[in-house]
């Protein structure tokens, strides 16, 4: 592992399109932040499992929380190996020929394993940073975690050790034979947008829309 990159490892090495494959550190990151959420997978008594759940990065360790009651969090509170993959969808990619079509992707696959964070100041520190990935500027506005909401919540990190990105970009690859066939190809961008605000029924005041919800928008 340098500081611009992590170590290429026999686990990480991507041997279909290799082209596509970085170990960029910065670009690792980039993908990680922008997702919302991410998968986790691990095994339990042999059965393998694949969990959507919301993350948070903070430097070179990510970070998850989940219900003290939670059977993903309580296996993966263990240390048992697990895997976290986020998947970034930008364009369709539209080629002449049915198998050619494909998408324009960023993803990110993270192998490690997870520990209960214990300590009081670094499970609120933890908890802030899930707040900031799903909206930035939130945590300033709201209520942070008291006694009560630390003691119900599980909080789980996993250093960043061996990842990978897989990132495609670029026109659909149709064969020589077919380039001159008559039928369209190319990209569709794909774009996230936002809706507008629908204040909760039971807001105690009529509050304006604060600013972490008006400017929302991914990193
Ligand atoms: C986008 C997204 C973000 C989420 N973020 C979080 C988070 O940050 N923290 C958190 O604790 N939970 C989150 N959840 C819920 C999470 O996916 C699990 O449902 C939850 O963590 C409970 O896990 P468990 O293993 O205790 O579930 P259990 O209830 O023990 O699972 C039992 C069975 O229920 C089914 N099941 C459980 N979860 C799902 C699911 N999501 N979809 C379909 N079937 C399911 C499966 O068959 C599973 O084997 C999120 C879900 C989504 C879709």
């Amino acid at each position: 592992m340098t500081d611009s990159e992590y170590e290429q490892t026999e686990r990480t090495r991507i041997f279909r399109k290799p082209g596509r494959g970085s170990y960029d550190r910065e670009l690792v990151h980039s993908i990680l932040d922008e997702a919302l959420t991410c998968h986790v997978g691990f095994i339990q008594d042999g059965q393998p499992f694949v969990v959507p759940t919301i993350h948070a990065r903070v430097e070179d360790t990510l970070f998850l929380h989940g219900a003290r009651g939670n059977r993903t969090f309580n296996v993966l509170g263990d240390g048992v190996p697990c895997c976290v993959t986020v998947t970034l969808v930008d364009e369709l990619v539209l080629a002449r020929a049915a198998l050619h079509h494909s998408l324009n992707y960023r993803s990110v696959m993270v192998l490690g394993r997870a520990h209960e964070v214990t300590d009081p100041g670094e499970k609120g520190e933890a908890l802030r940073a899930v707040v900031e990935h799903i909206a930035p500027g939130r945590a300033e506005e709201v209520r942070g975690p008291d006694e009560t909401d630390l003691k119900s919540t599980k909080v789980l990190s996993m250093e960043i050790e061996e990842a990978s990105a897989k990132v495609r970009t670029g026109p659909p690859a149709d064969e020589e034979k077919d380039l001159d066939l008559p039928n369209w190809a190319g990209r569709l961008p794909l774009t996230q947008g936002t809706g507008d605000p629908v204040t909760a029924p039971d807001l105690a005041e009529d509050l304006p829309v604060p600013k972490s919800v008006r400017g929302w928008a991914r990193p």
